[in-house]
């Protein structure tokens, strides 16, 4: 049986400020904390995952916390724009919401879709894109989110790609990952969409005049694809190879399992498994209410998390 990739699993991103990390995708974007852990392969730095009520796959926003680093530029090879998906005519509340915030956002319609445009403080870029409720209603939103739950964030709508080989990343998506390009067409874009009802939108711009981008605060590392298990993600780690693609080995993450590889325009994919999630080492009622380990760095809890800024 062919392995699937269904969507988008997570998005992770950098940030230069912890505290003000979780004051936006918080207190401003009514995200659920579900997770405080540090980043496996740097224990001195935090690693914060938000989401719907568990951080189910597809609505997971991660961030790589480097306190005090310096800003990235957003350009190829990148996910240039995070999108989230929120219900049919909310935009007016996200433009109010915002605009009280004093940040600047930009509504713009895109496929016949209302599209709200701005930055984290960061300056990473964001977008909220008006679905249909139905289609998103497999997330669920925290009961103390801060945001009405008929405007809420109802997971990730999409990404979009700045790619240096814009065809050979498109054709890796239609051909081999399962996200063929659909009937939308414009000058700047072409959109691909996995077979998920949600969190299944890749848009990947044509033109690779973009700007070199470079890592840092206010980028994203890496976006993860979702495998239903682990059998299907081993099928994919050879169907990568296959295609002369270098993958990583499987990572242990905890919360999932992970392959990791460069797609041929330089953009780094990840592919993620569903299981087990996130309240495999902590209740649903209170994820992310403490500092999280794996397993193999619990005997050093106390040297790491005095080592961790507080949040
Ligand atoms: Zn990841």
């Amino acid at each position: 049986m062919k392995p699937t990739l269904p969507g988008i699993h997570h998005v992770t991103a950098i940030t230069a400020d912890g505290k003000r990390n979780v004051a936006f995708y918080t207190g401003v974007l009514g995200l659920r904390m579900v997770k405080v852990t540090v980043n496996f392969d740097d224990p001195s730095a935090y690693h914060l995952y938000y989401g719907d009520f568990l951080g189910r796959p597809g609505s997971a926003m991660t961030f790589f916390v480097w306190e005090g680093a310096r800003g990235g530029r957003v350009g190829a090879p990148q996910v240039v724009v995070t999108q989230f998906a929120i219900p049919v005519g909310a935009r007016a509340y996200w433009q109010e919401r915002l605009a009280k915030g004093k940040i600047t956002a930009t509504a713009q319609e895109r496929w016949g879709e209302s599209v709200l445009a701005f930055e984290d403080p960061d300056g990473l870029a964001i977008e909220l894109v008006e679905v249909p409720l139905d289609s998103i209603s497999t997330f669920e939103v925290g009961a103390d989110s801060v945001v009405p739950v008929e405007y809420a964030i109802r997971g990730f709508y999409g990404v979009t790609l700045a790619s240096y080989k814009p065809d050979s990343t498109r054709a890796l998506l239609s051909e081999v990952m399962g996200f063929p390009s659909v009937d939308e067409t414009s000058s700047d874009r072409t959109r691909h969409k996995g077979a998920a009802s949600y969190a299944a939108v890749v848009d990947v711009l044509n033109q690779a005049e973009l700007r070199h981008g470079q890592s840092g605060a206010g980028t994203v590392h890496h976006v993860a694809f979702r495998s239903p298990d682990a059998e299907q993600q081993k099928a994919w780690q050879a169907i990568l190879q296959e295609r002369g693609l270098a993958v990583s080995p499987v990572m242990e993450r905890c919360y999932f399992q992970s392959i990791y590889f460069r797609e041929p325009g330089g953009i780094l994919f990840e592919i993620a498994t569903d299981e087990p999630g996130f309240t495999i080492d902590e209740p649903a009622e209170s994820l992310g209410e403490r500092v999280c380990l794996p397993p193999w760095m619990e005997e050093n809890r106390a040297q790491i998390e005095a080592s961790l800024p507080p949040l």
